[in-house]
């Protein structure tokens, strides 16, 4: 299951409500089990101190949004870096000194334009800015011009992360990133062992790690009539500022969730170039992208990146343009699942499980949710 928290949502600019650019996703396992009762789906044990998770841009003021949250910066894996506005990089070395500062040392990911890491080798010269951790940099010119524009993390020997980069259309060189993780479970047919009068016991756990046993009243067992082998495959694709979504086509065929930009109206847009034919904003429309999204029958879309003109309430009727117009600009053309993503908004992202060893080949289908706001507990 993946987990976004919305950071920042506005587009260039702050507004009160909104912060610029940044999402974090949390990488969870709920099914990391150290009893051997590994089949219960609901038990969460996975560690708190290890809950990784990634940070998608980094605008201006990220850090103070992170402290509205419970993410550490001792969690972060890796912060990924669409593009080198500043509404989407400038929080990046306060972010960095900050970790610094709270006594982080674990190596640390950046997957970014080149020119961000001269920004921060600038920064380091300048300001004296010291990292007692190692900064991975990747730049995304390398990753593009190797055939595998991947970059895989093990975050243990079940729960896998790869990231994918896609090039888009903006300004400057703008991309979408891929995450997809992948969670391996060994599911112990606890009905079948009750059904055949074999009741809990260390016996399960064995059974579940791949032993065949023999109980006290001399039944041999074989542990493959007993365990489920899932694979839980979880994918979004966050996008970074693009007046194309197109770009995207390959990318989101198999993705749970599209996360893209959708800076102003349809109306909009067209008033501004009409106003100024030689200003080309590279941005997208509502309409634009649930036009695409519909095209490729995608079942959730998130829209962020909204233009300060919007107020945060939605109201079709009201003159002051607000959240309802970019949701009926999205809504005239998309008849999916629409969200519009608000800071602190977080929702969880289940994909489907194959059910590898059952007879049906069944499979869980794919689901998201929004679970709240991520300042609730601060009321
Ligand atoms: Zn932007
Ligand atoms: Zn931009």
């Amino acid at each position: 299951m993946l987990k976004l928290t919305f950071l920042g949502t506005s587009a260039g600019v702050p507004t009160k409500q909104r912060n610029v650019t940044a999402l974090a996703i949390e990488c969870l396992n709920l099914h990391t089990s150290g009893s051997s009762q590994g089949n219960r789906p609901h038990s969460n044990s996975q560690n708190k101190k290890s809950r990784p998770w990634l940070l998608i841009d980094c605008g201006e003021g990220t850090q103070q949004q992170l402290l509205h949250t419970k993410l550490s910066l001792h969690q972060l894996t890796a912060i990924c870096i669409t593009h080198v506005h500043g509404d989407h990089c400038y929080g990046l070395p306060g972010l960095l000194a900050s970790a610094a500062m709270s006594g982080r040392r674990e190596p640390l990911t950046l997957i970014a334009p080149k020119a961000i890491s001269a920004l921060l080798d600038g920064f380091i010269l300048h300001t004296e800015l010291y990292l007692p951790f190692i900064l991975n940099f990747v730049s995304i010119e390398d990753l593009l011009s190797q055939e595998d524009n991947k970059i895989k993390i093990d975050l243990d020997n079940q729960h896998q992360l790869m990231i994918e980069v896609y090039p888009l259309s903006h300004r400057v060189p703008s991309h979408g990133f891929g995450i997809t993780q992948t969670i391996s479970r060994r599911t112990l047919n606890t009905d079948k062992l009750i059904a055949n009068g074999i009741p809990a016991s260390a016996l399960w756990g064995k059974l579940q790690q791949g032993e065949n046993v023999t109980t006290e009243d001399g039944q041999h067992l074989h542990s493959a009539d007993y365990v489920h082998d899932d694979v839980q495959r979880t994918k979004v694709v966050i996008a970074g500022d693009n007046d194309t979504p197109e770009c995207l086509s390959t990318a989101v065929m198999d993705a749970d969730l599209l996360v893209h930009e959708a800076t102003y109206t349809h109306e909009v847009m067209m008033a501004i170039q009409a106003r100024n034919p030689d200003f080309d904003p590279m941005h997208s429309s509502a309409h634009i992208v649930g036009t695409f999204a519909q095209k490729m029958n995608l079942k959730n879309i998130i829209l962020t990146h909204f233009s300060a003109r919007y107020q945060g309430f939605d109201n079709p009727d009201s003159e002051t343009p607000n959240m309802a117009y970019i949701r009926l600009d999205a809504q005239s053309v998309y008849q999916g699942n629409l969200w519009l993503a608000e800071d602190f908004a977080q929702y969880t992202v289940n994909g489907a499980t194959d059910l590898a060893d059952t007879q049906e080949g069944s499979q869980k289908e794919s689901r998201v949710q929004y679970i709240g706001s991520a300042r609730d507990h601060e009321k």
